[in-house]
């Protein structure tokens, strides 16, 4: 068989249609004979080679200009060519703040979660406010380094050591909080209302005897929200020193590049590991990850009719340290109990990862899985909805799969 590839000339009705009228009388006819097809020489249209050339930036999401002119029709960008620079988002600094705006994030696990974008998003609205004069500078606080949250708005960074990434120590935390409080007077601090946030800022706030608004929905320089009384009222403020910001009440920003320069402090802020909890047995548990409810788990092993292998899903699940779920079809056949199944009449997940085997991605099965962060799809089908709902795909046999990824986390594990 020949490599060489083949190119379809495209058809083109009209100007065949055109081709054959003859327009001498009072109406246009139709000569029978066919003519010689025309073709525009053109070659097709190439999707994903237009989609790799609109490719502008990789991450931390994909974004395409669609308004470049880099693949017209015929010219078709081969795979694997260099795609230009992306047109940088202009760099916004904040030279000489006029304010500071603290914003203590949770970042747990070290990655930033959406809650301390919305937290950041608040926070500027705090520094940009035209009503408060604008020019003030949105300081992060929390582990790991301040790279990731340059576009989520942070003009300053101050990093808290890696190892309370994990830890339940509010204690430290707010000791920490205390002591910026102190060295950098901000204008306003703001906290996630998250357990772990809303603990660190209330100790904060006892300790400093000052007022915290919490659960705050809605801001601006002059005016805090929040509603109260199961939504009923809304309880309004100037806004206060301390604050935690409610999940989802404010949109992380896009299309924004700070400098989150690290902060340079003149004595050390982070208070020493001398700050003691003062619950001792506090500590994260581990759990069952199959006795946790499904609309609390945070990473899913979910299991469709292009399962077959129940003990490698089981053994898989084990091994993930995931909570497993089915669609409805396992759980109408009995594999797996009816509370474990996810979709529309079972229950909408909200799981940080979705690893879905086997599933077809049904629409009822889809409204079950609206609010996952991350979904992978391993299906024999290359056009299963659930593969286009999909982050990233495995196009493979599930009973193939699984038993592969037990064998490498099992020899990961024993290096
Ligand atoms: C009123 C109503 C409510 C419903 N509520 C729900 C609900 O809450 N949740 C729910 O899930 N469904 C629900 N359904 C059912 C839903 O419509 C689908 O029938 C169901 O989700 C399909 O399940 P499935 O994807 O596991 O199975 P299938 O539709 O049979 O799909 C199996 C998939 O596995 C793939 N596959 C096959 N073999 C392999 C292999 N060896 N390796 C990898 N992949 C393979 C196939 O390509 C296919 O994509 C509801 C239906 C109705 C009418």
């Amino acid at each position: 068989m020949s490599n060489s590839p083949i190119i379809r000339r495209r058809v083109d009705p009209r100007a065949e249609r055109a081709a054959r009228t003859v327009l001498t009388g009072p109406r246009p006819r139709l000569l029978r004979q066919p003519v010689a097809p025309t073709t525009i020489n053109e070659r097709r249209r190439d999707p994903r080679a237009l989609r790799t050339a609109a490719l502008v930036q990789h991450l931390p999401r994909p974004r395409y200009d669609w308004t470049r002119d880099a693949a017209s029709p015929g010219t078709a960008a081969p795979a694997g060519v260099a795609v230009t620079a992306a047109p940088a988002i202009p760099l916004r600094v904040i030279a000489e703040p006029a304010y500071l705006v603290l914003a203590m994030l949770d970042r747990p696990g070290g990655e930033v979660s959406e809650h301390d974008r919305q937290v950041i998003a608040a926070a500027r609205l705090l520094a940009d406010g035209a009503d408060a004069g604008g020019g003030g500078a949105v300081v992060t606080v929390a582990t790991g380094s301040g790279a990731a949250l340059a576009e989520a708005g942070s003009d300053r960074h101050v990093a808290l050591p890696e190892g309370w990434a994990d830890d339940y120590v509010p204690e430290r935390r707010a000791a920490a909080a205390s002591a910026l409080m102190a060295a950098l007077s901000p204008r306003h601090i703001l906290f996630p209302d998250s357990p772990d946030g809303a603990d660190v800022a209330r100790r904060v706030a006892a300790a400093a005897g000052e007022r915290l608004f919490t659960g705050v929905q809605s801001l601006s320089p002059d005016r805090a929200t929040r509603q109260s009384s199961g939504g009923s009222l809304e309880t309004g403020h100037r806004p206060t020193r301390l604050m935690t910001v409610a999940a989802d009440a404010f949109a992380p920003l896009d299309g924004v590049r700070h400098e989150a320069r690290p902060l340079d402090l003149a004595t050390p802020m982070v208070a020493g590991e001398e700050v003691l909890p003062r619950l001792g047995g506090a500590r994260r548990l581990a759990v069952d990850p199959d006795a946790l409810a499904l609309s609390e788990a945070d990473f899913i092993l979910s299991a469709g009719n292009g399962v077959t292998d129940w003990q490698s899903f089981a053994e898989l699940g084990e091994a993930l340290g995931a909570t497993r779920a089915g669609s409805r079809v396992v759980c109408d056949a009995g594999h797996l109990p009816r509370e474990r199944q996810v979709g529309a009449s079972g229950t909408v997940v909200s799981a940080r990862c979705y690893l879905a085997f086997g599933i077809a991605g049904a629409p009822q099965h889809l409204q079950g899985i609206t609010g996952v962060k991350h979904v992978i799809a391993i299906n024999t089908d290359l056009h299963a909805e659930m593969i286009k709902r999909a982050d990233l795909s495995i196009v493979a046999d599930a009973q193939d799969v699984m038993p592969a990824l037990i064998r490498l986390i099992r020899e990961r594990r024993n290096d």
